[in-house]
């Protein structure tokens, strides 16, 4: 039998916030493990650049239109007190919509959000039941939860944390009677975040019982991780999945492997062991060696399908991958996050969605050369899975799409115990946040990913003030340097660590960092070739032709690409790969950055045409095994690639081909 909360009231209704000494008892107890760093509220980092150009096409995109003509997240949602969809769609849509609304300072996007919010803040039940009352899955409630933590803290408004109280003690009354099933058997650990964020507040001992509870009842993964099961691709029949939802299914899902990244660290940090904090290493060892795809991710079209450059990876993991990485890189400070969280957010994230992000897949391809219905080799998906559309194959991307850049966007920046602040990952902002009892404003001036140089004006204080700035180099960076106000620092910083600067801050202070980036070529499936610089992986540009599918008056429309120039080459690189090999050319950062024309960098490497390579079921076949044989009388030629994140149609797993 699982104890009941014994208070009538949450102890913060009887407590004043922040006193040490309401309940000494957990702070021995000590099972809740503080966070190497801590994130920053809502709204301390402002994008700039193209970084904000990002987010303004994003909200004059679907994301800022969804709810006018997509009925799940419309007028008639359950969330808003209609009779309409009443599971995830509406929660998923808000966790994106409410960042972006309050990174960009929009009123009328935050007028929308605030709708979702005020409905669910009130119509808690007075059981403390929350959401919709024909919603009898704690899953989509984990996902408000989300919302309401940002929400919180961009607002200081006070419901929230009464709110989540009363709904943690319901639900810890009720899981004996109504455990986890289906999806939150599997995404569980999602609620262990809201759970930690009031315990900071609160102290209060029973939402410990509340984690043990849900970790007694949710999938163990590490467990999962340590005997991986999938190293071959699955299938429909291989996962049973003829016969409805199993738990091999659950088990080999893309979207619930990408929320799991966090869930062993995030419990080994909530009760759980060192162990567990150590286990994700092992995951993202197994995810590469069996299913990872040059993008940073691995397959799931939608479940787990190998390496094949082909295979797809579905958008919510996208999304959820990004949103895990945020969260290890706050759970654990190292750096190794911040370089993942980087691929996947200037690389996979971008690339899924058209210029305008009007338009999304649910399923994006390494090797990507026709975008259309048509039979693939999805290990389970749908014929329409990789259409730029409204709502192809399944509706889950459409709601869930929109946290991907705010999210990574208010992570930027992130706090130390020691009372400094973390450059975690890199993109123009500026963050203006409290240290001390000083106010700062930091403008971080850069067009990185896409240029090598970061610059940190130190623009506001209201006084001097001493505290460690940490500058994350990544594992790629090994010729970084930092200046502070024009003058080389002593010691050089190393890749793959944290560069910590410890001084006297005053307004005015610059600090410039360097990243060199050289151009590195990664192997991958069929032993083919991948091209990276910096942050950025290089697909083949190529010629592109956009075809309406389906016209949606007034609403967005479904497209079908094709390639317009030939795809099937391989790159001419002798065994050890010179410099020269690739030329670099920067290109204006000042348009689409994410679209082919208006990509502000590009590669050129010779390559030749391998008539062997086709296409199989659809799409590119796998690459030819390397190194191919150069075929005779082929005519070398000069090949352009551009950042991944800016195409549409592409190649970016290449057959090597010895000169
Ligand atoms: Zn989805």
């Amino acid at each position: 039998m699982i104890p009941r909360f014994r208070f009538a009231f949450p102890l913060a209704l009887l407590l004043p916030l922040g006193s040490p000494a309401q309940t000494p008892a957990a702070t021995e107890n000590a099972a809740f493990h503080p966070s190497a760093f801590q994130t920053l509220p809502l709204g301390a980092v402002r994008p700039a650049g193209w970084l904000q150009r990002q987010l303004r096409i994003q909200a004059d995109g679907l994301t800022g239109h969804l709810d006018e003509f997509w009925a799940d997240v419309g007028p008639n949602s359950a969330w808003l007190g209609g009779s309409g969809e009443g599971w995830e769609r509406g929660p998923y849509y808000l966790d994106g919509l409410l960042p972006l609304a309050y990174l960009l300072d929009d009123p009328t996007l935050k007028a929308k959000a605030q709708k979702w919010i005020d409905w669910t803040l009130q119509s808690q039940r007075p059981d403390g039941a929350i959401g919709p009352v024909k919603n009898n899955d704690w899953w989509p409630n984990m996902l408000v939860l989300k919302s309401l933590m940002q929400y919180q803290e961009a607002t200081g408004d006070q419901r929230v944390v009464p709110f989540m109280e009363r709904y943690f003690a319901y639900q810890s009354r009720q899981l004996a009677a109504n455990p986890l099933h289906e999806w939150a058997k599997y995404r569980w650990a999602e609620e262990l975040l809201p759970i930690r964020w009031v315990y900071e507040k609160t102290k209060n001992p029973q939402l410990l019982t509340l984690a043990q509870q849900l970790a007694g009842q949710g999938y163990n993964w590490q467990q999962m991780y340590a005997q991986f099961p999938f190293t071959e691709p699955t299938s429909t029949e291989s996962l049973g999945l003829s016969k409805g939802l199993t738990d091999k299914s659950l088990q080999a899902h893309g979207v619930n492997n990408a929320m799991a990244l966090k869930m062993p660290v995030l419990w080994g940090m909530t009760g759980g062991t060192a162990a567990d904090r150590q286990s994700i290493y092992q995951q993202i060892k197994v995810l590469d060696q069996y299913h990872g795809l040059p993008n940073g991710l691995y397959s799931g079209d939608e479940h787990f399908s190998g390496r094949s450059p082909s295979q797809g990876i579905e958008l919510c993991a996208v999304v959820e991958a990004q949103y895990s990485y945020e969260q290890l890189l706050a759970l654990l400070g190292d750096p190794q996050f911040g370089d993942r969280l980087e691929k996947i957010t200037f690389n996979a994230l971008p690339a899924t969605f058209d210029p305008t992000m009007w338009a999304h897949q649910y399923d994006q391809q390494p090797n990507q050369v026709l975008v259309n219905k048509a039979k693939r080799q999805w290990s389970t998906n749908g014929d329409d899975s990789n259409v730029y559309g409204l709502e192809p194959w399944f509706g889950c991307c459409t709601a869930n799409m929109h946290q991907g850049w705010p999210k990574f966007a208010a992570n930027l920046w992130m706090a130390s115990p020691d009372g400094g602040l973390v450059a975690a990952a890199y993109a123009p902002s500026e963050l203006t946040t409290r240290v001390g009892k000083t106010d700062v404003t930091i403008r971080e001036e850069t067009d990185y990913p896409f240029r090598e140089t970061i610059r940190f004006l130190v623009s506001k204080s209201s006084k001097k003030a001493t505290f460690p700035l940490r500058l994350r180099i990544p594992a790629w960076a090994d010729k970084a340097m930092v200046t502070v106000n024009g003058k080389a620092v002593a010691d050089a910083p190393k890749a793959g660590t944290f560069y910590q600067l410890k001084r006297r801050w005053q307004q005015g202070d610059v600090v410039e960092l360097r990243l060199p980036m050289d151009v590195r070529v990664q192997p991958g499936y069929n032993q083919s070739v991948s091209v990276e610089r910096g942050p950025l992986v290089y697909g083949l540009k190529l010629g592109e032709q956009w075809d309406k599918l389906r016209d949606r008056p007034n609403q967005a429309d479904d497209y079908t690409v094709r390639a317009t120039t030939p795809w099937n080459y391989g790159l001419l690189l002798p065994p050890a790969i010179p410099a020269t090999a690739f030329q670099v050319q920067e290109r204006p950062t000042t348009g689409v950055v994410f679209s082919p024309d208006g990509a502000p960098m590009e590669l050129r490497v010779q390559g030749v045409r391998l008539p062997q390579w086709q296409m199989e079921q659809n799409s590119a076949g796998p690459p030819p095994a390397s190194p191919v044989a150069k075929p005779a009388g082929a005519t070398p030629e000069t090949l352009t690639l551009i950042p991944y994140g800016a195409t549409n149609l592409r190649i970016t797993s290449f057959p090597v081909v010895r000169p």
